[in-house]
């Protein structure tokens, strides 16, 4: 028996790190919002890997945050640790990785969601999307219950007919073994959505008290204090450390001895799963003249026992786990805490979406997270925000918010999303972003609050402390540009020379002296030739001088690339009638129906030459 429960105007299905980005934007842009999860204990949950951050995703939390989502703010509520990773390397590359208490992270989510205005939160497992005309309706619980809308966002994550595989063992469920969500798919089938099937897998968790940590490498959090989000405090809590080790000869002999009862070989696995986070069984076989494998054990929080085995994800029996972890140094008397497991779901090949990540098939239809094929917490919760973003201001009748492949690494995450095809689990990397010198983690800011003010997803207090601190980044720019100095100073000379600098021999100003590699404006403070600033504002002056060149040609670049990229491509236009494309370009065209000429050229299959081909045909129409 159905009944009617109620209606909002956007209904979120799933709270994992997708839902719960989706849920707040909207709710805060004024739509009431209706969030549905499977658990309310595991709301925002960790099923893997107890940390955020990290080559290109540090940059994507701050991007999130830079719009007013909320992952960074929670992150700096509940890390046990943080630091700057690739502190050597360029500062595009450069970034922060926080270890989080998942059990904290959980409840400051909760406390967020349940706090927020205009938003309800339901523990119900939705079953059924119903539409009507191919535009959104409605949703049916479980349990009967109907709740009208006009949008939906799906964030269903891993528990689409979730299978849990360890060994021999297989049983339909979610992750950490909670329910899965088994009739979903059958309603997104009817409604002419596509679906696939992926794999991810986790490692076996430990118990603190049987590890010996004398046989492992301390990795420490940083000295400084840090934060993800530009409005937290910049606070330094108690560190926990992390802790580095290595599988041995005899680990990797354990793992072959039990190759053939690994589900990865044995054919019972068929999901593919993601290359980059491979599971260990796979790397022996891989590299198999490798003696070692460095693995890092790592905390769950601060008031559990739980460790984390880094780099041990893995789907073998049960037995063999702990045989495996007992041949790792300092893993020798180890007991399992909870058994690694592969798990195999159903996911929405995203070449069915827009860029605002709304079904193609059904109006006010949206996914995001796990579901469209990515793998990560950062990757779900960007989704989720710019899916929770677009399905507000589809209600409110406004123009989709689409981010540009240079604006944003979340621009490149959904372009790729959409245009490439997806037959992995997908993981954004620093490798996929051609202009990432302009998308670096300390810039999300200055690249992002004024499209999230824009949107009304920035507040008052937010936008304050931004435009403070671009006057304050302009006044310290004029200040290095006017300050200058010459050969006759003697000062200035005896200090270049100590520092390894050649001397100089014109007038130069702080800001040509600053591009020299060994010169940092902490040097200038300390010679008093400028005030002491806050460390963000000299981290600016310092990337924006000394890269200005390289930054100029990626600016020049982008200009380039829009002149082309900003033609317009009709959603009519016939590519069966472009006389000259290759037949996989003409049918990836027709497929993704791109709406520019830039997103066509990236599409998977479509080469410069049928690029060029595409451009004639439009020319001569344009002519005609
Ligand atoms: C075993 C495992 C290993 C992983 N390993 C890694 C890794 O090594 N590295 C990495 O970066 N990422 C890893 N991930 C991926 C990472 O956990 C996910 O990418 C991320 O959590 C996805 O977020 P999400 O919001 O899309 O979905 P999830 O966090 O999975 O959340 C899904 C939400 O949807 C709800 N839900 C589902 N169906 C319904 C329904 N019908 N009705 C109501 N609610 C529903 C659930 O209750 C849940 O709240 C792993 C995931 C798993 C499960």
């Amino acid at each position: 028996m159905i009944y009617n429960a109620g209606s909002y105007e956007v209904i979120v299905i799933g709270a994992g790190h997708a839902g719960c980005e989706a849920a707040l934007a909207s709710a805060r842009m004024g739509c009431k919002t209706l969030l549905c999860t499977l658990s309310m204990e595991h709301i925002a949950l960790m099923p893997c890997n107890p940390s955020i951050g990290g080559p290109a995703k540090a940059q994507v939390v701050r991007e999130i945050d830079a719009l007013g989502g909320e992952m960074a703010i929670n992150i700096d509520k509940s890390n046990i640790q943080m630091r700057i990773i690739n502190t050597g390397k360029g500062p595009a590359v450069q970034a922060l990785r926080a270890q989080a208490d998942k059990l904290e992270y959980y409840r400051e989510m909760l406390k967020t969601l349940l706090t927020q205005k205009k938003l309800d939160v339901l523990m119900a497992e939705i079953q059924d999307i119903e539409t009507s005309d191919n535009k959104i309706t409605g949703v049916i619980t479980k349990t009967g219950a109907r709740y009208k809308c006009r949008c939906v966002v799906i964030t269903s994550g891993t528990y689409l007919k979730g299978r849990i595989i360890i060994g021999d063992v297989m049983y339909d469920g979610g992750p950490g073994n909670q329910f899965p969500a088994m009739k979903l798919s059958a309603s997104l089938l009817k409604n002419g959505i596509n679906l696939g099937r992926f794999k991810t897998g986790t490692p076996p968790r430990i118990n603190r008290r049987t590890v010996d940590f004398s046989k492992m490498i301390e990795q420490p959090g940083d000295e400084r204090a840090l934060a993800f989000s530009f409005i937290s405090p910049k606070q330094k809590k108690p560190q926990m450390s992390c802790w580095l080790t290595h599988s041995t000869p005899e680990t990797h002999r354990i793992v072959m001895d039990n190759i053939e009862r690994a589900p990865l070989f044995t054919g019972v696995i068929k999901g593919r799963g993601p290359r980059y986070c491979p599971s260990f069984e796979d790397k022996v076989v891989r590299f198999a003249h490798k003696d070692a494998h460095q693995l890092f054990v790592e905390p769950e929080g601060r008031h559990t026992e739980e460790m984390y085995v880094q780099g041990l994800n893995t789907s073998l029996p049960e037995d063999v786990q702990m045989e495996v972890l007992r041949s790792i140094p300092g893993l020798e008397n180890v007991r399992i805490m909870r058994t690694g497991y592969a798990i195999e779901y159903d996911y929405v090949p995203p070449s069915q979406l827009k860029l605002s990540l709304e079904t193609k098939m059904i109006q006010g239809l949206f996914t995001a997270g796990q579901i469209n094929g990515t793998s990560g917490y950062e990757e779900a919760a960007a989704q989720g925000l710019i899916a929770g973003i677009n399905a507000a201001l589809k209600i409110q009748e406004k123009e989709p918010f689409i981010l540009k492949r240079n604006e944003a690494y979340i621009g490149v995450l959904i372009d790729d999303l959409v245009n490439k095809e997806i037959d992995e689990p997908y993981r954004l990397l620093t490798s996929r972003a051609e202009y990432r010198l302009l998308l670096r983690q300390d810039n999300a800011d200055i690249r992002l609050t004024r499209r999230g003010r824009e949107i009304g997803l920035v507040d008052d207090t937010r936008w304050e402390l931004f435009n403070r601190k671009m006057d304050s980044i302009e006044n310290t720019r004029a200040v290095f540009q006017e300050v200058s100095f010459t050969p006759a100073d003697e000062e200035m000379n005896v200090f270049l020379t100590g520092m390894g600098s050649a001397p100089i021999k014109d007038r130069v100003s702080l800001w040509e002296l600053l591009k020299r590699p060994e010169i940092h404006v902490a040097d200038f403070e300390k010679m008093k030739w400028i005030e002491p600033m806050d460390a963000e504002i000299s981290e600016q002056i310092e990337v924006q001088s000394k890269y200005e060149g390289y930054i100029a040609k990626q600016l020049e670049q982008v200009k380039k690339f829009e002149r082309m990229e900003n033609r317009k491509l009709s959603p009519d236009l016939d590519y069966d009638e472009v006389y000259g494309l290759a037949n996989e370009a003409r049918q990836r065209l027709q497929d993704v129906k791109p709406t520019s000429m830039g997103q066509a050229s990236r599409i998977t299959g479509v080469n410069p030459a049928d690029i060029n081909v595409l451009y004639i045909y439009l020319e001569k129409k344009r002519r005609n």
